[in-house]
């Protein structure tokens, strides 16, 4: 498990990172997602014991980073946004320098072997890492985080710059990863996140500004009860009439749905629910409500809404 307590990171007058808190469950494949610069490098450098943080603490499996680095980086493996490969090594000399750089004590053959039977680099072991194509080199990143076989992996953006095909595998394999490790998975690409993890941490200007099942963060952000209405009546008369309720903070007209039936879309106030008031306003002056419905949000809109600030 790892425990991310009031992380802050500061660069200057840059706040990085601005006291985040978050965790990591035993077993389960967690997202990071953010856009760019929004601090997901940066939390994950601090998670692995590459830079320092200015204040706060991090634990992984129990043991705090800062206080027994070598002992808590010894359950991790990093793959970093630019992964330091010696790109005139061969994968095979490559990954024996890895092993021994890790003092791993696994037996060096079997291990090396298996590694590279799961994420498919078997075929590649003895050519030289400059000559292998993108998605390769990735893969060879993946397999240098599993030496040891550390209980935790942490991925930075593990499919940048790959093509749709190579994203595809690469997503799989740490899905079939996430079975035995637990994973941090950071992306900017909501997709990605969607398709692979549990949890999803969302960041944006170094802040965390949500942390929910994937399956939830959709609905609990979409609760706003916006709304779609179509109301037959003269357009001003129903904008000046719904326009008086206190809780509605914006009414825009969409599009004449019907001959007479305009379509609005209504934003009420936080947490308002104006569906019986708009009824009763305009029952009241008889102009009928055709349509309406509550706009249940993508998790696309979701993430735009999160990171709009
Ligand atoms: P992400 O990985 O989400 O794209 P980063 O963690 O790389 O974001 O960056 C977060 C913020 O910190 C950005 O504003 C970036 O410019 C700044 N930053 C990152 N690393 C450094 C550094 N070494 N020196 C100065 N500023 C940095
Ligand atoms: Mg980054």
């Amino acid at each position: 498990m790892i425990e991310v307590r009031n992380l802050t990171k500061t660069y200057g007058n840059n706040i990085a990172v601005d006291d985040i808190s978050f965790n990591a469950e035993d077993g389960e494949i967690l997202g990071f997602l953010g856009p760019n610069g929004a601090g997901k490098s940066t939390t994950m450098n601090i998670i692995t014991g590459y830079i320092s943080s200015n204040s706060g603490n991090v634990l992984i499996d129990g043991v705090d980073v800062l206080d027994e680095p070598v002992a808590a980086k010894k359950n991790v493996g990093y793959l970093p946004e630019y992964p330091p490969l010696y790109t005139d090594m061969t994968v095979d000399g490559y990954l024996k320098f890895v092993y021994d750089l890790k003092k791993c004590k696994m037996p060096r053959n079997s291990h090396l072997d298996e590694i590279c039977e799961l994420v498919k680099i078997s075929d590649v072991r003895k050519r030289a890492i400059r000559n292998l194509s993108k998605g390769y080199r990735q893969r060879v990143g993946l397999a240098q985080t599993l030496i040891n076989n550390p209980g935790t992996l942490i991925l930075d953006e593990p499919t940048v710059g790959l093509d749709p095909r190579q994203i595809i595998e690469i997503r799989e394999l740490i899905k079939k990863l996430g079975k035995n490790h637990t994973v941090i998975l950071s992306s900017h690409i909501l997709q990605e996140i969607q398709a692979v993890c549990d949890r999803i941490v969302v960041i944006n200007r170094g802040k965390i500004v949500a942390n929910e099942k994937s399956t939830d963060l959709a609905a609990s952000l979409s609760d706003s009860l916006s709304l779609r209405i179509r109301v037959e009546g003269e357009e001003s008369a129903v904008k000046k009439l719904l326009g008086a309720i206190p809780d509605i903070r914006s009414i825009t007209v969409i599009r004449e749905a019907e001959k007479g039936v305009f379509e609005y879309q209504i934003e009420p106030k936080k947490d308002a629910d104006v569906r019986r008031e708009i009824w009763t306003k305009l029952s009241a002056r008889n102009m009928p409500i055709l349509m309406l419905k509550t706009n249940e949000l993508t998790l696309e809109e979701v993430f735009l809404k999160l990171i709009v600030n």
